[in-house]
């Protein structure tokens, strides 16, 4: 089994469907990375029906792809320090209803929420989601202004850990959505989930992109061996800086055990910046890779990413409807 368990979603919200790219967004280069990895150009940002088409098209490229299940993210906007949305600071939010709406669209994809952990109202909204069905939920601390250990997030910590949902929080630097200082996700502040029972997966194990950027990685390393359920996803690690890190992950296999594999749609992989770790004919093939889904996993296998490394999330993630007995005798459906 291949999970994916980062894919990020995006829209304009044209049609109030809580979803919001900010002007200035909408101008980065991350932005046209994300429309051009679809096929699209930002002219359809002006088009009504602009949210319903880019969720069809990753969908589509999800299903036509050989991933078993991808959890696609929600967003929610940063909020001040009283509580409030932060509309200034806010550069992206991708609606938790549009997103669980679009993962029933297959059998492939599943939902993750995104809940700000001051907003007033944020144990009421994630009980409801949890209802709804999200298999995880998603924070971006330096672009939500999240600072995950302080007391006030206790409470959500608890609600996770009840109801066993595990908290997928970026950690190291942050590129494209960042508005508040990177230090918000360093790893050791994710401590009190960690002590209060929640699964923490840290997205990027904590690494930086760049050489000057101040890395978390070997504080993420000493707490996975520390933390029985801290785990650390290796999204976003196709590129030359984070590709050796990968090394570091695979001939450990204590650490090797921590890690879930996540494509961090659509930031895209560059197979080139890996030779030397994988040969020039395998980079080749992989380039010619279309679905970046099959890209971004082949990329890994190429790395020496395990089987065991794809499936992890099968173990982890709140699956709904999971139960201890086999749904088809619960069901009634089979003669005992
Ligand atoms: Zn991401």
């Amino acid at each position: 089994m291949i999970w994916d368990i980062h894919v990020h979603v995006a829209g304009v919200g044209r049609r109030n469907n809580g979803n919001y790219l900010s002007p200035q967004f909408q101008r980065s280069v991350a932005c046209r990375l994300f429309l051009r990895n679809l096929g699209l150009t930002a002219d359809l940002f002006n088009d009504e029906g602009v949210d319903d088409h880019i969720g069809r098209l990753i969908v589509s490229q999800i299903n036509a792809s050989g991933l078993d299940r991808a959890v696609l993210l929600a967003f929610d906007a940063a909020h001040q320090d009283d509580g409030t949305r932060d509309e200034q600071r806010t550069l992206m939010v991708t609606d938790n209803d549009f997103v669980a709406g679009l993962a029933a669209t297959s059998g492939k994809t599943l939902f993750g929420a995104s809940v700000h952990p001051y907003r007033r109202d944020a144990l009421e909204e994630l009980e409801r989601l949890i209802k709804k069905g999200a298999c995880l939920v998603k924070w971006l601390p330096s672009a939500q202004n999240i600072q995950p250990d302080q007391p006030r997030c206790f409470p959500f910590y608890d609600l996770l850990a009840k109801h066993n949902v595990p908290l997928l929080s970026h950690t190291g630097a942050e590129h494209t959505l960042k508005a508040f200082p990177d230090s918000l996700s360093d790893p050791r502040r994710l401590a009190p989930a960690l002590e209060r029972g929640v699964t923490v997966i840290a997205a990027h194990c904590g690494t930086s992109l760049f050489l000057h950027e101040k890395s978390y990685f070997k504080a993420w390393q000493e707490m996975a061996l520390r933390h029985e359920n801290l785990y650390g996803d290796i999204s976003a690690f196709g590129v030359v800086t984070r590709i050796w890190r990968l090394g570091t992950l695979l001939r450990s296999p204590a650490l090797a055990a921590k890690c879930l594999f996540g494509s961090d749609f659509p930031v895209p992989p560059w197979p080139l910046s890996c030779l030397g770790k994988i040969s020039m004919n395998e980079t080749l093939a992989i380039r010619r890779t279309r679905n970046f889904f099959d890209q971004s996993v082949a990329l890994m296998k190429a790395a020496g990413v395990t089987d065991e490394i794809f499936a992890r999330a099968g173990q982890l993630l709140r699956l709904p409807g999971r139960s201890s007995t086999p749904p088809l005798l619960a069901m009634g459906k089979v003669a005992a």
